[in-house]
């Protein structure tokens, strides 16, 4: 996970007059439904036109989060946009909660992006609509992470089997860690060589269960990364290591924890941290 140092600029959404009225439509239709919400099981849908246009304006600001995310999904941290179409997340879902069976994950399918036996332990048939349009709720997020894996879950810290649908003003200690607010991963994540990443804090373990970031293809991806970076910190450790070297190292490091680096920037200045004890911080100044 990486913390971005640059909230998206808001100015097109900010300046986009028909969304006050779809706000006001979606309202008008939640407040008419939520009377007959009477258990949790009960369904509102979301609606999929309103006043007479397709709902999903969040599309339209796709290009302002692929810039200030630098093109990479906010949870798995690898560069899609090029790739994949990508989506526009609802961090905080909009249509309805699901609860993770946390004892049935899902298996992911070899050579292919499916899941099989991920469980959800319960199903609220309502979200945050009132989010639906807050531009602090969207972020851009690669379609494997959004529609496969994260999907409707969305842990908060209370007995979440007993968790009820959500209330608009209502208090929450949300544990899915965002990329835009003031979390810093190495408070939440640590990385093995082999790949594999833990998490060290509620938040840390809620969001690497929400996002599937345990997923085997994800795994193997970061293990090579860490290879490279192990390798890159031993030889500047070494007795013998030169000062020319060691700059060489720190640039290529830096490089690969940079805002705009392709793949796992958050994970590179994690791991940085937790071999040196170093802070990135700390790191970059060095450099100055
Ligand atoms: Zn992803």
């Amino acid at each position: 996970m990486f913390r971005f140092a640059e909230r998206p600029d808001s100015t097109n959404f900010d300046n986009d007059d028909t969304l006050d009225s779809v706000r006001d439509e979606v309202r008008r239709i939640y407040e008419a439904a939520l009377p007959d919400f009477v258990t949790d099981d009960d369904r509102i849908e979301f609606p999929k036109k309103v006043m007479g246009k397709s709902s999903d304006l969040w599309k339209g600001f796709k290009s302002d989060f692929a810039k200030a995310q630098h093109g990479r999904c906010g949870y798995c941290d690898i560069r899609v946009v090029g790739t994949q179409y990508c989506d526009v997340d609802h961090f905080r879902p909009k249509a309805m909660v699901q609860v993770l069976d946390t004892a049935s994950q899902g298996t992911e399918q070899d050579n292919a992006s499916n899941v099989s036996d991920r469980k959800a332990l319960r199903t609220i048939g309502t979200g945050y609509w009132w989010d639906a349009y807050s531009w602090a709720n969207f972020l851009l997020s690669c379609e494997i992470c959004n529609r496969t894996w994260k999907r409707n879950y969305f842990p908060v810290d209370c007995d979440m089997a007993q968790r009820s649908r959500p209330q608009e003003n209502a208090l929450e200690h949300e544990l899915l860690f965002h990329p835009f607010k003031d979390e810093e991963p190495i408070n939440h994540f640590r990385y093995e060589l082999d790949g594999r990443i833990r998490g060290i804090s509620p938040m840390g373990v809620a969001t690497i269960e929400t996002a599937g970031l345990w997923r085997p293809s994800l795994v193997v991806q970061r293990k090579k990364h860490l290879a490279t970076l192990a390798r890159l910190i031993d030889e500047m450790r070494a007795p013998t290591a030169s000062d020319d070297l060691v700059r060489s190292h720190v640039r290529t490091i830096l490089e690969k924890g940079a805002d705009d680096a392709h793949n796992f920037p958050g994970m590179t200045r994690v791991f940085w941290t937790q071999i040196s004890g170093v802070s990135w911080e700390e790191l970059e100044h060095l450099t100055r």
